[in-house]
């Protein structure tokens, strides 16, 4: 049992170019890609109850559909020396590892569909037979197991983290979440274990601040620890986390609030501070 997160890194960051078996919407706005290829042949790195485990996804270049992976480089992200450089620029985003099935092989990731960006818009049209580059993930993010209570809350963009969340809980553990859609047809049949329960925000209904609206109507278990996971939109989770941190006085070690993307930011790279610190 343990009460803290702990970071677990991994000998070698994996680097595969993967090819989509199948699609599948599970519901109006996300969609789950399954991947498949000779780069799962020899598995794939997928602890439990590491939920904020994340890949890069490399996209295809548009012209070609060909994918090439780049190498990071103080200069950014480059073509791997001696190789011939395919695309000029890499297209390089986040995306949690939902689902890995070690008998079949195959790597699930639950892409959002929005038309705002490249890696939305890919998701959008991708079928059976395309590539798609997949770095990661660079070590597990282990999730405390010691807690009787989690708490997590987010929008679409968390729904694979927190379904994983509730899926992989400690035994005896309970849960609540609060996911922020646009109304009832973005609601997804997350979880039916005992002692979890999710409450669905519906942003079109309640207009912005809805869930931390929510948040703040709900009581915290008396006289128990626990742990609350944030992720979303950046500028949404900011009074969030400090509500959680500053109002109802949780301690750091007890709080994980991770913007997955920020509003008029492309590509956000989430190691930066975007919703304020202690
Ligand atoms: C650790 C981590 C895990 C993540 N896991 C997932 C996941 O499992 N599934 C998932 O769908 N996303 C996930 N995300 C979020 C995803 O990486 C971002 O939404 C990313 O910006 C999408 O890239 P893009 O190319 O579509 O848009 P970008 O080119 O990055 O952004 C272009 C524009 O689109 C807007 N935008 C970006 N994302 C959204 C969105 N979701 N809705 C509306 N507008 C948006 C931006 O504000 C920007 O103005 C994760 C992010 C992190 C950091």
């Amino acid at each position: 049992m343990t009460r803290t997160t702990t970071r677990a890194p991994l000998p070698a960051v994996g680097r595969r170019v993967l090819t989509v078996d199948r699609v599948t919407d599970l519901g109006p706005r996300l969609r789950r890609v399954v991947l498949t290829g000779a780069d799962l042949d020899e598995g794939f790195p997928f602890a439990r109850f590491a939920p904020a485990d994340h890949v890069k996804v490399v996209l295809p270049d548009p012209a070609t559909g060909r994918v090439s992976l780049p190498v990071r480089t103080a200069a950014g992200l480059r073509t791997p020396e001696g190789e011939a450089p395919l695309v000029r620029d890499y297209t390089v985003r986040d995306y949690t590892v939902r689902a890995w099935d070690p008998t079949a092989r195959e790597l699930s990731l639950d892409f959002v569909l929005h038309e705002h960006g490249p890696a939305g818009r890919w998701a959008a049209t991708a079928r059976a037979g395309d590539q798609l580059g997949v770095m990661g993930p660079r070590g597990h993010l282990m999730f405390p197991t010691g807690y009787p209570f989690y708490l997590a809350l987010g929008d679409e963009t968390a729904i694979p983290a927190v379904a994983r969340l509730l899926d992989e809980l400690p035994d005896g553990a309970r849960a609540l979440a609060f996911l922020e859609v646009d109304d009832a047809a973005d609601e997804l049949p997350l979880t039916a274990r005992d002692g979890v329960e999710v409450r669905w925000v519906h942003r079109n209904t309640e207009g912005s601040g809805g869930l931390e609206r929510a948040l703040r109507a709900w009581a915290p278990p008396a006289g128990t620890d626990w742990f609350a996971f944030a992720a979303g939109e950046a500028g949404v989770l900011t009074p969030i986390r400090r509500y959680l941190r500053h109002e109802l006085g949780l301690p750091q070690e007890q709080v994980d609030v991770d913007g997955y993307w920020k509003q008029g930011t492309a590509g956000l790279d989430h190691h930066g501070d975007h919703v304020g610190s202690d």
